[in-house]
């Protein structure tokens, strides 16, 4: 048997990543920057209010309190994208609204909140101030989030919402970017059919290819869809071509145990460079990896992931998503789910047998910040409803499993339940 970490590192030896490319910022969500990207101007660009209120010389407010106002009088209104047609002069007070450019002379702002407008019968503005403030008082300074020069985030970091927003910020409309790796999905086996018709004697549905569709697109991939081939050489060899030939990697399922009717084995092991794997972890144990020559001189990375759902979908999970994400450009890292401790809520047993088992929980984030997992069912490798309901991955390492209230490592395959959690406002 191959152990995980061997496993892995052969897998993840044999996928780099893609040839990066300019993309626009909107458009780049979810990919991975391979180039930095710096700031060519300041952020705000320019002094402006963080407040409503009146923008003054902080020395015009000394001694203000309440009972005690300064009043100074209104010479102007300063709004958003509207600057001041003029300088502030000593004893002087404009109305300013957030975001609006600080206008000369101008070294404070007093929140609106603790002043009172007392405007003349004869057209005469003013305002009463209460408070005394300091120099910067609800001031943005030009350049205070982000400086001309400054790198803000760079090679190996995933574009997010929020580096969206700054590259908008600062007027950034490319990036270099590694593509989103297009991934070919194939199933196999003469015993699938596609599609919501009557079974025949021995036919079962192809659940396969669209859960594995399902996580290419989940894990930032784009899903092409190589269709169903059955059990013949000829058929899997046309399917693994378009795909070696169209796509950045290729996933299969079934046809890689030790069956005589494997013949994904037998057409791989005659295009490509394969291995075949027997990895200690249950479910999953088959494995193939390895890379098949595409048209132009090329190899692509080709998985043959086991047939049975549930296998196919932990294999996706260990070696096929690692591999992906590491095409994509994502370092070393943040290529594998993260292990996260969780606490046993029942005893999830288990008979030493020299491999790692993936046990399929729920898992619950209770109201103290600890997940709690238990068993989701049937763990046959065939079963995937209890796959379904379940919202992570326990770890059980070799030997007789985890008592009820043990720590426990768990893969989240999806965000935990916070039913326990109470209100926001608690
Ligand atoms: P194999 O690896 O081809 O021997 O398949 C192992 C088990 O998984 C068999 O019970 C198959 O019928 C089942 N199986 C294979 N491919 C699929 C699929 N695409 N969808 C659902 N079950 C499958
Ligand atoms: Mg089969």
């Amino acid at each position: 048997m191959d152990s995980l970490d061997d496993a892995i590192g052969y897998v993840l030896a044999g996928c780099e990543a893609l040839a990066p490319r300019p993309v626009a910022p909107a458009a780049a969500l979810g990919l991975v920057l391979a180039g930095d990207v710096v700031a060519a101007e300041a952020v705000p660009p320019f002094a402006n209010t963080a407040m409503d209120g009146y923008a003054v010389r902080a020395a015009d407010t000394a001694g203000a309190a309440p009972g005690s106002p300064v009043t100074l009088p209104v010479v102007a209104e300063v709004a958003a994208g509207h600057p001041a047609e003029r300088a502030l002069g000593p004893g002087e007070a404009m109305r300013i609204f957030t975001g609006a450019p600080i206008p000369d002379g101008a070294d404070a702002v007093v929140m609106v909140e603790r002043t009172e407008r007392v405007d003349g019968d004869d057209g005469s503005q003013a305002v009463r101030i209460d408070l005394e403030v300091v120099p910067g008082n609800h001031l943005r300074a030009a350049g205070e989030d982000m400086k001309p020069g400054e790198r803000v985030f760079g090679a190996g970091d995933e574009v997010t919402p929020a580096r969206v927003g700054v590259t908008a910020a600062l007027g950034v409309d490319e990036v270099l970017a590694h593509p989103r790796p297009r991934v070919g999905v194939m199933s196999t086996g003469d015993e699938l059919v596609t599609g919501p018709q009557p079974l025949r004697p021995g036919q079962i549905r192809d659940s396969n290819r669209p859960t594995l569709l399902a996580l290419v697109a989940q894990a930032g991939g784009e899903p092409v869809d190589l269709g169903h081939v059955p059990d013949d050489e000829a058929a899997i060899e046309d399917a693994i071509g378009r795909g070696a030939a169209t796509c950045d990697a290729v996933l299969s399922s079934g046809g890689v145990s030790m069956g005589d009717i494997d013949l994904v084995r037998v057409v791989l092991d005659r295009i490509g460079d394969m291995r075949w794997m027997q990895v200690a972890i249950r479910p999953a144990k088959p494995l193939a990896f390895g890379r098949v020559p595409g048209p132009t001189g090329r190899s692509v990375p080709v998985f043959g992931l086991p047939g049975n759902p549930v296998s196919s979908m932990v294999s996706f999970a260990l070696f096929a998503r690692p591999g992906l994400r590491r095409l994509a450009g994502h370092p070393d890292d943040r290529l594998h789910l993260p292990r996260w401790a969780a606490v046993a809520a029942e005893p999830l047993d288990r008979r030493p047998d020299g491999k790692t088992h993936f046990v399929r929980v729920t898992v619950e984030l209770d109201a103290g910040g600890v997940l709690r997992v238990r068993s989701s069912g049937g763990q046959g490798s065939h079963q995937l409803g209890s796959m379904a309901r379940a919202g992570g991955l326990a770890v059980l390492p070799d030997g007789d499993g985890v008592a009820a209230g043990a720590t426990v490592h768990v893969i989240l395959l999806s965000e935990p339940a916070t039913a326990t959690i109470g209100p926001a406002t608690a």
